[in-house]
């Protein structure tokens, strides 16, 4: 049995999420694609690099080369040729001499070190120093970034922009990465109705999906949207037999509660099984997390509330670190900062909250961070809006004036 909270029949947060972490393992099977493609994607192997990089000693101006002890004696040399990036010169520098040298050109046998041509003055094939260099001035060393044979990036790392031109910068075109997970979204509720139609009685919009598709953009997942579900049994019985046969994840928004029109639980029961529902988490208690049984295997299945705060805040809560394990990531809560709470903040011990906030800095330098707007869970406005959770702990009551929050930037 997992350990629940004092609040009857809710699990801590940080439970859940060990529990799901322990349950659920990485997608093993990868695949070689293009550099091109990589972004977002998770590295199934650490990348090696079999050259230096930058792979010689080039300039990092433009300028003159020289021997830099030639400089302690005398400030006038002999220009005897040029290097640009990608045309060396291809003799010696000798005693005396110097050579025009552009950025990123290779430094020429003999010499050491560049002065930048703002520090020169040129006439005919002379050129006078007017700054006395130390050794290696201006010298870009090779292998000073990444060194032959050394790991570029480690097997686990999600691909940003900047590990993409590094793997570029050693010449490797072609990568092993961890396939996408299949990820099922569902919404269900007989109110729903799909934006750009008429509102029928009783109706609302169905937004939900709109945020979680565009939050799951940011994940190594292909998108298996199955819409909007009504309140059926059979209905989602279907749905939910076809997303287990297809998916590695099914998300289902709404319909997860306990109300009359709330068959998530009872599906998950009659379909696979539940490991846990309802977390000690503000807004977004109505948490489910199980399995469904497919043809193929099982499929991981998260019941999101239908409120539109909810959903989005246990999306980021405790769906993230279930995507980031799924496709092989290492598991990284997202860091908290400090502020001072600029008001009182209202909170009830038994349950962590994640209210919405907006941060900001004083003249002094402090960072405080106040409540925005209203917090109920159906005011997506308020998350819109923010900058940022203000985490409260599960057992802390109200904060008042001046006291410490934990703020998790948006
Ligand atoms: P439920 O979790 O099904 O009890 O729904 C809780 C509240 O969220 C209700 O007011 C629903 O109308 C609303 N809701 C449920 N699903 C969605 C959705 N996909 N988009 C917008 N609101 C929703
Ligand atoms: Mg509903």
């Amino acid at each position: 049995m997992i350990k629940t909270c004092d609040n009857p029949g809710l699990l801590p947060i940080q439970s859940a999420i060990s529990n799901m972490l322990e349950q659920v393992t990485p997608v093993v099977e990868s695949e070689l694609i293009e550099l091109e493609e990589a972004f977002g994607r998770v590295l199934v192997q650490d990348v090696i690099s079999n050259i230096n990089v930058p792979p010689n000693d080039n300039s990092a101006m433009d300028g003159y080369a020289m021997r830099c002890e030639d400089l302690t004696h005398n400030q006038q040399l002999e220009l005897v040729g040029t290097a640009l990036a990608g045309v060396p010169f291809k003799q010696k520098v000798l005693a005396g001499q110097c050579i025009r040298i552009m950025t990123g050109a290779v430094i020429p046998q003999g010499a050491d070190s560049v002065v930048m041509q703002e520090n020169t003055e040129a006439t005919g094939n002379t050129v006078i120093f007017k700054q006395i260099p130390e050794f290696g001035n201006s010298v870009r060393k090779a292998g000073e970034d990444i060194q032959q044979g050394q790991v570029v990036v480690s097997k686990g790392t999600k691909l940003t922009p900047a590990y993409l031109a590094l793997i570029a910068s050693v010449g490797i075109a072609e990568i092993a990465v961890i396939r996408q997970i299949k990820v099922g979204i569902i919404a269900t509720g007989d109110e729903l109705t799909p934006p750009g139609q008429p509102l029928g009685d009783g109706a609302i919009y169905e937004s939900n999906r709109y945020a979680l598709t565009a939050l799951l953009n940011s994940f190594p997942v292909v998108l298996f949207d199955f819409g909007i579900v009504k309140d059926d049994k059979n209905d989602l019985k279907t749905v939910f037999e076809q997303a287990a046969n297809h998916c590695d994840l099914v998300l289902c928004c709404g319909g997860v509660s306990v109300g009359d029109a709330d068959y998530v639980k009872e599906m998950l029961d009659d379909l696979g099984t539940i490991n846990f529902w309802k977390v000690a988490i503000k807004p977004g208690k109505p948490f489910a997390f199980g399995q469904l049984r497919g043809q193929l295997g099982n499929a991981w299945f998260c019941g999101l509330p239908g409120n539109p705060v909810s959903s989005y805040v246990t999306f980021e809560q405790l769906v993230t670190p279930v995507l980031q394990k799924l496709s092989g990531q290492t598991y990284s809560p997202t860091p908290h900062f400090v502020a001072k709470a600029a008001c009182l903040i209202r909170k009830r011990p038994g349950r962590a909250d994640y209210q919405r906030g907006q941060f900001y800095r004083d003249e002094q330098g402090e960072l405080w961070v106040k409540p925005n707007g209203k917090q109920g869970s159906g005011i997506m406005s308020s998350i819109a809006n923010a900058n940022c959770y203000m985490v409260l702990d599960q057992d802390s009551g109200d904060v008042q004036v001046g006291e410490s929050v934990n703020i998790q930037l948006f």
